[in-house]
């Protein structure tokens, strides 16, 4: 099972930090080892001073591809869940500014959060449309809507799946709106889609 993440998928967050709009999806991996799940406390690490929260939709593939075209990826998945993809920013911009990969960043455990269960498409008000929030210490600091995603789930599977194959079990975190920021110890974080609450965890 692989884990592909989409960065600067929604213009709001990609102004915010000052990066440029893609024309394609960017991606990146992280590592099975990164999953944390069933709502275990996140550990800050002792080597970054700034671990961000990044709120995003998670879809995962139920079926094995390649080269899949746009107009036949919506077969790939039924479901969708939440995640976060925590993010070292420190580190991530002294790797940003030397031009390296961004794995210490990004990949290290815990750094993927999902939600305890997946929502079926069908049973969501507007698959085009869903909307999701972080909550932290009960104040909301994130809100996004898919429909404001630069690139649809659909344009995310046919253009990574030219490069990988993906197989039944697959995540894909979808990117992050505006808003992300630190997290301390003792917060307090929980993430709904629509209104369904999908996680609900300490930093420690
Ligand atoms: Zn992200």
């Amino acid at each position: 099972m692989k884990i592909i993440c989409i960065g600067r998928n929604y213009f709001s967050h990609v102004k915010e930090l000052n990066n440029d709009v893609p024309d394609e999806p960017v991606f990146f991996m992280k590592p099975d080892s990164a999953i944390l799940r069933k709502n275990a406390p996140f550990f800050l690490p002792d080597w970054t001073k700034e671990v961000h929260h990044e709120i995003e939709l998670v879809i995962r593939i139920n079926r094995l591809g390649k080269n899949i075209e746009k107009r036949f990826a919506d077969r790939y998945f039924n479901e969708v869940g939440l995640g976060i993809d925590f993010t070292a920013r420190d580190i991530q911009n002294a790797l940003k500014k030397r031009g390296l990969p961004w794995e210490k960043a990004k990949a290290f455990d815990g750094s993927a959060v999902i939600g305890a269960s997946f929502v079926p498409l069908d049973s969501l008000p507007d698959r085009k449309n869903i909307n999701f929030t972080l909550k932290i210490n009960g104040k909301p600091v994130q809100e996004g809507k898919s429909s404001l995603m630069m690139f649809s789930f659909e344009d995310i599977i046919s253009h990574v799946s030219q490069f990988m194959t993906l197989k039944m079990g697959d995540l894909i975190y979808t990117g992050t709106p505006a808003g992300v920021g630190p997290v301390n110890i003792g917060d307090h974080l929980e993430g709904y889609l629509e209104n369904i609450k999908l996680f609900d965890f300490m930093i420690k």
